[in-house]
């Protein structure tokens, strides 16, 4: 374990060790030779999204593709037999070890680029000066001072404790300390944390449940993923239960199982496991904001300007812990615009991140891709008049040889004679990887000629975006 701290006084202090405090601490230490330290309370680097995020879910997508595959072997000929269970105890625990080795790159990166990695629980006590207390248990602390520092605390999964029983079920970070795979099990939630879970759950052989509020899921996406997804899961044989009521209570059984009574009139239903997937709050606890004047809003999300600037002078703070758009790459790019801008040449000045054109992807079955503005906003934001809408649905080529097959859907949304396209949304097989490109081409500015003037790959699915009429 590191040592609570080497020096008393940095250039640059970051709180929180996860996406955005690692893009900004090694850009400010490595570019610009400043002497850094990160704080982590967790004993392990990475953040959510090494730790309980996008890299354990996504090695978990991965199983739950490939169990897919092994599904749609037959059609193509192979007699694949699988003679035992997928065996999720060992995948489980080789997943977490490649977590584990990745805990250890990202230490030996920050010893690389020149970074402290302090090992410790951080509070602020005035904008230049933080408490460092020990996580080992003793009862050790520090006060360290520094000329500029950041704050990226993340955010944590929220739990309804208002419901009696809730906290008989987990949260996403429960996910993944899962031992076994449940046989049966519900999920709570319309976000894409929920509709990733209940995928991946569902395709490797579990009975998933997924209760959502309205009459899909996805709600912040364009309309036409909302309608395809939700029908295509329902045609996958997961349960969703729309319009559902909020559980009255949740009740352990003596088998251990879980048994969730709705406020509505659904029949009460016994699960092995509840997730719930309802949204994430910042992680702002005991990191003295109050104290020093950083302004906060109902939710507690810290309120930062374009440039990352909070209400205190010289304290900033990005990603998670602003609830801007949550996703590692944002907090990253946030990051390390900040460090130019802080301690670069004069011409990165005005450095910042724009919160805008980000692709973003669910891995759902089939994956989802989206840019830009979805149609509602878009016709918000332009007038129905300003607008062309290309549509595309079809059935890829893979699905040829099965008998069930997947949706294709892709959609297009331009403005102005010039046709510039500030909407992209794409659902089907691939689709998490097409979009990066796609995505050059809109920040760029591209306009649907831009698109037609791109020859077709072929035989892909993507070919269908530069040929859409
Ligand atoms: C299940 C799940 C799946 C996801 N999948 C994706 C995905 O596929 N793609 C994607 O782009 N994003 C994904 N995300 C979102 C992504 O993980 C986050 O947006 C990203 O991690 C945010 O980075 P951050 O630096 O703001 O915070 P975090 O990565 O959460 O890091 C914050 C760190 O601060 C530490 N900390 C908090 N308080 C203190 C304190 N007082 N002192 C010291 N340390 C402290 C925490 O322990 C934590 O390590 C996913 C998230 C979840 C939950």
């Amino acid at each position: 374990m590191a040592p609570i701290a080497k020096s008393d006084e940095y250039d640059f202090l970051v709180i929180g060790g996860g996406s955005g405090g690692l893009g900004a601490a090694r850009r400010a230490a490595s570019k610009y030779g400043q002497k850094v330290a990160i704080i982590e309370k967790s004993g392990r680097l990475g953040g959510t999204c090494v730790n309980v995020g996008c890299v354990p879910k996504k090695i978990c997508w991965n199983a739950a593709s490939i169990a897919e595959t092994l599904h749609d072997a037959a059609g193509y000929g192979f007699k694949v037999v699988q003679k035992e269970a997928f065996d999720w105890y060992s995948f489980k625990h080789k997943r977490d070890a490649y977590i584990k080795r990745l805990n250890g790159i990202y230490e030996r990166n920050l010893n690389k680029d020149n970074v402290e990695y302090i090992s410790a629980h951080a509070s602020l006590v005035s904008k230049n000066e933080v408490v460092l207390k020990a996580i080992d248990g003793s009862e050790e602390s520090k006060t360290i001072k520094a000329k500029k520092i950041l704050v990226t605390t993340g955010g944590y999964p929220m739990i309804p404790t208002q419901i009696p029983g809730a906290e008989l079920g987990i949260s996403s970070d429960g996910f993944f300390d899962l031992e076994t795979l449940p046989k049966k099990v519900a999920v709570v939630g319309a976000g894409y944390i929920a509709v990733e879970f209940a995928g991946i759950f569902n395709a490797l052989g579990t009975e998933t449940h997924l209760f959502i509020r309205g009459e899909t899921f996805l709600r912040k996406f364009d309309p036409m993923i909302q309608d395809v997804l939700t029908d295509h899961y329902s045609k996958l044989g997961i349960h969703i239960h729309k319009n559902s009521k909020a559980f009255k209570n949740v009740e352990k059984t003596s088998s251990g199982s879980l048994m969730l009574h709705s406020e509505g009139d659904e029949a009460p239903l016994e699960v092995d496991v509840l997730l719930w997937a309802i949204g994430r709050a910042p992680q702002v606890d005991g990191l003295g904001l109050d104290k020093i004047g950083v302004k906060t809003d109902a939710n507690g999300l810290i309120q930062v300007d374009e440039f990352q600037n909070t209400s205190v002078e010289n304290v900033y703070a990005l990603g998670d812990v602003c609830g801007k758009v949550e996703l590692t790459p944002v907090a990253i790019a946030a990051g390390r615009r900040l460090a130019d801008r802080l301690f670069g040449p004069l011409e990165f000045s005005a450095r910042k991140l724009v919160y805008e054109n980000i692709p973003s992807v669910v891995f759902a079955h089939p994956e989802v891709g989206t840019i830009g503005l979805t149609e509602p906003q878009a016709r918000e934001k332009y007038g129905d008049a300003s607008l062309k809408i290309y549509k595309a649905s079809f059935i890829a080529m893979y699905y040829a040889m099965l008998e069930n097959k997947g949706p294709t859907s892709y959609k297009l949304i331009c403005v102005g004679p010039e046709e510039r396209v500030v909407g992209l949304h794409i659902l089907g097989l691939g689709s998490a990887e097409m979009l990066q490109g796609f995505g050059v081409a809109i920040k760029m500015g591209a306009t649907k000629a831009d698109f037609d003037n791109c020859v077709a790959i072929h035989p892909t699915s993507a070919e269908e975006l530069v040929t859409m009429t």
